[in-house]
């Protein structure tokens, strides 16, 4: 029998693509698989040459071969060439069919059923936590409620009324797995399916706990302690490792992620690691001096205001920010003069104001001279 070009036998193009090989090339598996025809033998001659041709075509190397020499020179290992050697060791047919089968079959029905049956991580739970401004800066302890599946109480998990009312699955003798042979052109295959009698889970519930209708778990409110470290800012995700959903068939418990959210604070602002504060004074402190309290986060602490401070004047001072979260060092606090106008003076305090600009050569109802004198430098 001559054998049929590769490419007639794809349906493809001598110039197709991988992508176009593989895609024609699923086509005819789905439509020829054994499994989906047993019992004819066409499908079955169909499909062996579909595959025999994305073997060679879906291989760089192959397919080159094969463009110059034909048939000839991707058959070099003798007379059973490609029929003999499918069937036996050395070729992984998970390797290179896998991905066109995984998804006709759902992930893994030939090679690796375990992966899709075998112990799966629970889901992960987030949840958001405000805290305040002082306790982002040196941390705290928190206690929060979180909703979780836990095993039910009643039954401790089993999902049985009692211990006798559970029993070993029969069909697949508590292995949660049953194993199916199936004979292909390229040899026998073993697909490992799910039980569907006991779900994988190896057991039958012959009377399920009331509580839980045989789950085995409830959603209970569980209290979580978190130890929120100093520095955390908006945004600083604290992980807990293993406290999120259970996992399924054996598998660990899923993570806890808090996601910090601090409050505004109503004088401190934050600037990375740096503290800022505006700090309001009066004009006679800031023409005369004085020595203030400044608020920090550590609490007041004296400073001297020097004779002639502008309003605007930042000084700073250091080590008074924030701890690093990383654990060392620690911002420092900018303090931002505001100089406060005073209002609602009395008559003898505007004399002595009046009296004040008089001194200084300055008419009341005019704005300062040397000022003005610049716009016009500016303005022309
Ligand atoms: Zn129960
Ligand atoms: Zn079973």
């Amino acid at each position: 029998m001559s054998k049929r070009d590769y490419y007639e036998i794809l349906g493809v193009d001598k110039n197709a693509d991988d992508k176009e090989i593989k895609r024609a090339y699923r086509k005819l598996a789905k439509k020829y698989h054994p499994d989906l025809n047993p019992d004819d033998k066409e499908s079955e001659v169909k499909f062996k040459e579909a595959s025999e041709a994305y073997e060679v075509l879906s291989n760089s190397e192959k397919r080159q071969r094969y463009d110059q020499f034909g048939h000839q020179g991707v058959n070099g290992q003798g007379a059973g060439g490609f029929g003999g050697g499918f069937s036996g060791q050395g070729f992984d047919f998970g390797d290179i069919f896998g991905d066109v089968f995984g998804d006709i079959f759902g992930g893994g029905g030939f090679s690796n059923g375990r992966r899709r049956n075998g112990p799966r991580k629970g889901a992960d739970i987030k949840v958001a936590l405000d805290i305040t401004f002082k306790e982002a800066a040196f941390g705290t302890e928190k206690k929060i409620d979180i909703k979780r599946t836990e095993n039910c109480t009643k039954c401790n998990g089993t999902g049985a009324k009692s211990s006798s009312d559970k029993k070993t699955c029969s069909q697949c003798n508590g292995a949660g797995e049953v194993k199916q042979a199936q004979n292909t052109p390229f040899g026998q295959f073993v697909n490992v399916r799910t039980c569907p009698t006991c779900n994988g889970t190896g057991e039958i519930i012959t009377d399920p706990c009331t509580k839980c209708n045989g789950t085995g778990t409830e959603k209970k409110t569980k209290r979580i302690t978190i130890n929120v470290p100093a520095g955390v800012d908006t945004g600083s995700v604290i992980p807990l490792r293993g406290e999120g959903e259970p996992g399924e068939k054996g598998g660990p418990r899923g993570d806890l992620y808090i996601y910090i959210n601090v409050l505004p604070h109503e004088i401190f602002h934050r600037d990375g690691n740096d503290v800022v504060l505006e700090l309001p004074i009066t004009f006679v402190q800031a023409a005369l001096g004085d020595e203030v309290e400044v608020p920090t986060l550590d609490g007041k602490v004296k400073y001297k205001i020097n004779e002639g401070t502008q309003t605007g004047t930042v000084f700073r001072l250091k080590n008074k920010g924030i701890p690093s979260v990383r654990g060392y060092g620690r911002g420092d606090q900018y303090v931002k003069v505001v100089i406060e106008v005073p209002k609602n003076l009395n008559e003898s305090q505007k004399d002595i104001l009046r009296k004040f600009a008089e001194q200084t050569g300055e008419t009341v109802h005019e704005q300062k001279k040397g000022f003005f004198d610049k716009v016009k430098d500016i303005f022309g």
